[in-house]
Order: C-alpha cells, then sequence, then structure tokens
C-alpha cells in the first residue's frame, strides 16, 4: 500500500465485535484471563492496550520499521530511547537539539550513568573527532531547531557503523511523509506525536520505533518497566490525526513555501531560514534526504527585539505560542521561549538573534498568512 493508504488503514480495523469502521477506545486499566494460562493478548494497559497497539502499528508502517511503542510524551519516547544505553556509554548529539532533550541528556543523564558529547553535526569531522571508544550512540535531529540545519543521516550513519555505535534519529519536524531515516541508515526513530503526526494541537504523545528485534525487545521492556506509555484515549487521538498526514502536510508545505518567499523578498526581513529556499545552506542536502522542506521556519527582522516584538504582538492569525506541527499557525520568540534555557553566549553562538522569529505553518489559505505576517511587519 501506499503511504496515504497506510496512513488512514494500518492498525485501524480492530472492532472483529461489531466491525466499527474505526477503532474503538479501550479505557480499561485490566483485561480478564480465560483460565489461569490464557489471556486475549493483553492483561494490564502500562504494558499493552488494544487502542495504543492500533497506533503502534500504524506508525511502525508508516516509519518502515518493525515495531513501535505509544508514549505519554516526546520526552518520554526519548527517556525509552535513552535506555538503549548502558552506564558509562558515550552518546554524542548535536549542539542544537531540542531544548528538552538537551536537559535531559546534559542536567539529568549526565549525572547519572551516560556521558556526552555536544558537537556540530554539519561538520562531519567533529562528529568523527568526538567518537571514543566508550560511544555507543549518535543523537540526529534534522532538520534542527530552530534555524533548519540540515544534518547529512548517510555521513553520521557510516560514522557510527565504524564506532560500533548507533543512531538514533528525532524525526518531529518531518514527520514519515517526509522523511523516513531507516532509508539512510538509521537505527531508531522517535517522534513527539503532539506535532505533525497527531497535527491538531490536542493532545501530547510520543514514539520510539524500531528496525532491529533487540531495540524492539529493549524498548517494550522499557517502556513497560519505568511506566512511559500513553493513555488509551491519547492514542486514539493521535491515531485519528495520522488518518489526514499526507494532505495536511503538503497544505502545511504550501503555505511554508509561499510564506518564506514573501519573507525572502520583505524589506525589513535580513534573513530568512527554510530549507525550501534555494540560498539556505542545506538545501541540496534537504532535497535528498527529504520528501518536502516541511513547514518550519525562521527569520530575522531588523531592529532587534523592539521590532520582533512588534511583529510578534500584531499577527492576528499567527498565534504567539510555543510548539509546532498543529492545523494553526504559530508564531514564537526563541530568544525567552523554546530557548530561554540556554543561556545567552549558547544561543548567539547557535545563531539566535534578539530579532529571531519562529514559525510552524499551518494549514490556513497561504494568501491569508502572508497578508497576516505583512501586516504585522
Ligand atoms: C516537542 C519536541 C520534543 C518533545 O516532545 P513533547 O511531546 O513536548 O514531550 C522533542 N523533539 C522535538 C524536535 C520537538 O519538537
Amino acid at each position: 500500500m501506499e503511504f496515504q493508504t497506510r496512513c488512514v488503514h494500518v492498525g485501524v480495523d480492530k472492532d472483529s465485535a461489531y466491525l466499527s469502521a474505526t477503532t474503538p477506545i479501550y479505557p480499561t486499566s485490566t483485561f480478564r484471563w480465560d483460565d489461569l494460562e490464557r489471556n486475549r493478548g493483553f492483561d494490564y494497559t502500562r504494558s499493552g492496550n488494544p487502542t495504543r497497539r492500533a497506533l503502534e502499528e500504524n506508525i511502525a508502517s508508516l516509519e518502515g520499521g518493525i515495531d513501535c511503542r505509544a508514549t505519554s510524551t516526546g520526552m518520554s519516547a526519548i527517556t525509552a530511547a535513552a535506555y538503549l544505553f548502558e552506564k558509562g556509554d558515550h552518546i554524542i548529539a548535536g549542539k542544537d537539539i531540542y531544548g528538552g532533550t538537551y536537559r535531559l541528556f546534559a542536567d539529568i543523564l549526565a549525572n547519572q550513568h551516560l556521558e556526552f558529547s555536544f558537537v556540530d553535526m554539519l561538520d562531519l569531522d567533529a562528529v568523527k573527532a568526538a567518537v571514543r571508544p566508550s560511544t555507543r550512540g549518535i543523537w540526529i535531529e534534522t532538520p534542527s531547531n530552530p534555524l533548519l540545519h540540515v544534518t547529512d543521516m548517510s555521513g553520521v550513519c557510516g560514522i557510527a557503523q565504524e564506532a560500533g555505535a548507533i543512531t538514533i534519529a528525532d524525526n518531529t519536524f518531518c514527520s514519515p511523509y517526509l522523511q523516513r531515516p531507516f532509508e539512510f541508515g538509521v537505527d531508531v526513530v522517535m517522534h513527539s506525536t503532539t506535532k505533525y503526526l497527531n497535527g491538531h494541537s490536542d493532545v501530547v504523545g510520543g514514539c520510539v520505533v524500531t528496525r532491529h528485534q533487540e531495540h524492539a525487545e529493549r524498548i517494550d521492556y522499557m517502556t513497560n518497566a519505568l511506566g512511559l506509555a500513553c493513555s488509551p484515549f491519547d492514542a486514539w487521538l493521535v491515531l485519528r490525526g495520522i488518518k489526514t498526514l499526507g494532505p495536511r502536510m503538503e497544505a502545511h508545505q504550501r503555505a511554508a513555501m509561499a510564506v518564506a518567499t514573501m519573507l525572502d523578498e520583505h524589506p525589513r526581513v535580513t534573513r530568512v531560514y527554510y530549507p525550501g529556499l534555494e540560498t539556505h545552506p542545506g538545501h541540496e542536502l534537504a532535497a535528498k534526504q527529504q520528501d518536502g522542506f516541511g513547514a518550519m521556519l525562521s527569520f530575522e527582522v531588523e531592529g532587534g527585539r523592539e521590532a520582533a516584538e512588534r511583529v510578534l504582538t500584531r499577527t492576528r492569525l499567527f498565534q504567539l505560542a510555543e510548539s509546532l506541527g498543529g492545523v494553526e499557525s504559530l508564531i514564537s520568540y526563541p530568544e525567552t521561549m523554546s530557548h530561554a534555557s540556554m543561556d545567552e553566549g549558547a544561543r548567539r553562538a547557535a545563531g539566535i538573534t534578539a530579532g529571531t522569529l519562529r514559525v510552524s505553518c499551518g494549514i490556513e489559505h497561504p494568501d491569508d498568512l502572508c497578508e497576516d505576517l505583512t501586516n504585522a511587519l
């Protein structure tokens, strides 16, 4: 089946009792056993639930994996993935990874049992130079946040293979509609399903997708042992959201391309970061790795914080809010919002200035979105 057909159908037809067209929600903590030896495949919802299982089958198919576990948040998916490693293991990650991931790695896990190096993932020599005898993992996030740096997945996977390490990709920004990291040699894929997979800004969730049996078993064990799984109702919402993933991503991208082009020509805008623009340094690589350029973009306005604030408080369609990937357009200010946990020096080193604004393009009509931003500018 083609991708969008799988979005609609895989895992969905689960009701043998009444043949409902959609997946039933099983809001139960526990399941009866037939006798002392047998149950119907589920015994307790922390370990497994039929509604959640439907979602997991669906996402595993979209990414091309063998298994998936759906978790309560993107962060709990990252937590589960981090438990693929053992005491003393060293992990290489990008300098500009999602702030919550950085906090988990640098503030929590680095004080417990793992070691981390944060490098510029655009520089493959720097990635190679960071490899140690204890390196067991490389964490990939592409395109990155908020400046949309595009990492060469095949290149990084080659380095990992040589080092005897595995690669894990956070595929949240693209969704499997636009990018399937397994095709480039990545070993494990995770998502914040809060974003494009659910797509309607009405749930938080995550997932870990695997393609090796040993990883599938370890992730299954960890989501159960650590209690990371999502509720049946949340699983159902994400499964419903995924059914429209393809058409939504097409509409998201159309809007983003129109907005990026408008901003690129606007006299008050000094820089636009969108991989769809030919001037973006990651354009060619994105064209190779991705089936489209996505709907996240950033831009810099002339006049620093004051000018940024004027724009951020004057849009009417673009809501001033964090997060991304929903049908409604959002605009945010990395300086005080998504990247506030970085110190100023780290932000400047990462290329984020007082005039940098981040946009998540929704699926509204591109003309209305362009007009809204033009008016605000
Ligand atoms: C939002 C996000 C996360 C964290 O997901 P939550 O659902 O908020 O826990 C991780 N990675 C990326 C790229 C994200 O955008």
